[in-house]
């Protein structure tokens, strides 16, 4: 076993709602949010700390971590690596706790982004003024990320994380954002900025070219192969940008299951259990059904028509299936009403919503505080404009507090 961890840091709450046509409410983004908290996913990318429609859904998360829901996920904001967003960010969330600070790095960005409007020197100038800026804050953990790493020389990606380090960045990001590297070239790549480097890499990887995923263990294997910790960005059933980023659960398991992984590389602890749970509410949430054939999760992962593969699969789970479908919280029997239906939704009435209440085995203190749970069940149905579902009607009861100012959206 090597000595150093894998972390996982989830971006769903940032590159999963950036994708085109695709977001999230904010209820929705929080009920993520305690979900990878179960899993016991090391960080959450939950928003964008300037984005004026994001300030009370941050806040109001930033508090349940201060009570205890959210009791041991770290909250981190994407920003970019500015000075100014730095200070905004932490005049607009003053509990803002962790960061990543974005900038790119890539001749093609520079040119063809920015125009020429900054010099290699002014990034990294930027870069480091801005990690400053956070530490001037408070920030207890520091992300310098470089926005299209794979197609950054790799001096200039040593430079910028030198410079990054000294000014007391906690890590690297690595970001493959057109998923142009390949497990070797990524590998290779990464091995060589941790060696050079000793800072501890986050990889940041997409789907364009379908390897995600196996970019992303193969960069973490990098970092470790290097002996600096690695951290791994995932989002659930792989939706961001384009085609995607790394799959949470394929994520997890590949580092857990592979034959060059298993017993080797160290992942956190993880309650892969909630898998299911996890998929299925990011499906409806998203709106974006999960494909059949998607590890775990999809409705073929654990199926079996064939003679031969049906017969094995009776025999003995393990000649057709590499891992057993209880490990990702499977297996139980999902209960639809097939005759009379109450729900709860926007024009609910108290008498409806306590019998959908009483299904979900809640309790109420006396009726005023039924009422007011209601009426904030109400106000949920419309902001999510989708069923209220059971784990969403149990956080609301159990945080008003904290509910209303998620669902608190004002332009
Ligand atoms: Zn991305």
């Amino acid at each position: 076993m090597v000595k150093n961890t894998i972390y996982i840091i989830d971006v769903t709450n940032r590159d999963g709602v950036q994708t085109s046509e695709l977001g999230l409410a904010k209820l929705e983004k929080t009920i993520l949010n305690l979900y990878l908290n179960a899993m016991g996913v090391f960080q959450s990318e939950f928003g964008f700390p300037v984005t004026k429609h994001e300030t009370n859904y941050l806040n109001a998360n930033l508090e349940l971590a201060e009570i205890g829901a959210l009791k041991h996920i770290r909250l981190g904001g994407w920003l970019r690596a500015m000075k100014v967003d730095v200070e905004e960010s932490f005049r607009l969330l003053p509990k803002l706790k962790h960061v990543n600070l974005s900038i790119s790095t890539s001749r093609q960005m520079l040119k063809g982004k920015f125009g020429g409007k900054f010099s290699w020197a002014d990034i990294i100038n930027m870069t480091c003024e801005a990690v400053d800026a956070a530490r001037e804050h408070g920030a207890e953990s520091i992300g310098a990320n470089a926005e299209d790493a794979s197609r950054t020389e790799l001096e200039r990606l040593i430079e910028f994380a030198e410079a990054a380090k000294r000014h007391g960045a906690d890590r690297i990001r690595y970001c493959d954002t057109l998923g142009y590297d390949d497990p070797f070239t990524i590998y290779e790549r990464v091995k060589a900025l941790a060696e050079a480097v000793n800072v501890p890499i986050e990889l940041h990887c997409h789907n364009d070219l379908g390897m995600a995923v196996a970019c992303s263990v193969a960069g973490a294997r990098a970092a470790i192969d290097a002996g600096v910790d690695a951290y791994v960005n995932t989002t659930v059933n792989g939706l961001g940008e384009r085609a995607g980023n790394a799959d949470l659960v394929s994520t997890i398991l590949a580092i857990k299951k592979s034959s060059g992984f298993e017993h080797k590389y160290h992942l956190q602890d993880m309650d892969l259990s909630y898998a299911w749970r996890i998929c299925k509410y990011a499906s409806l949430s998203f709106r974006v059904p999960i494909p059949i054939n998607q590890p775990a999760v999809g409705d073929n992962a654990f199926a079996h028509e064939s003679g031969i593969h049906a017969d094995g699969a009776l025999k003995d789970s393990r000649n057709y299936e590499l891992y057993h479908y209880t490990e990702v919280g499977r297996g139980h029997i999902e209960h639809i009403e097939t005759g009379r239906l109450i729900t709860a939704g926007e024009y609910s009435g108290i008498k409806g919503f306590k019998n959908v209440a009483g299904k979900y085995e809640l309790e109420f203190r006396d009726e005023e505080e039924a009422r007011e749970i209601l009426e904030l069940v109400r106000y949920a149905n419309v902001h999510t404009q989708k069923p209220v579902t059971e784990d969403e009607m149990k956080f609301i009861a159990k945080y008003p507090e904290q509910a209303r100012k998620v669902m608190s959206v004002q332009p």
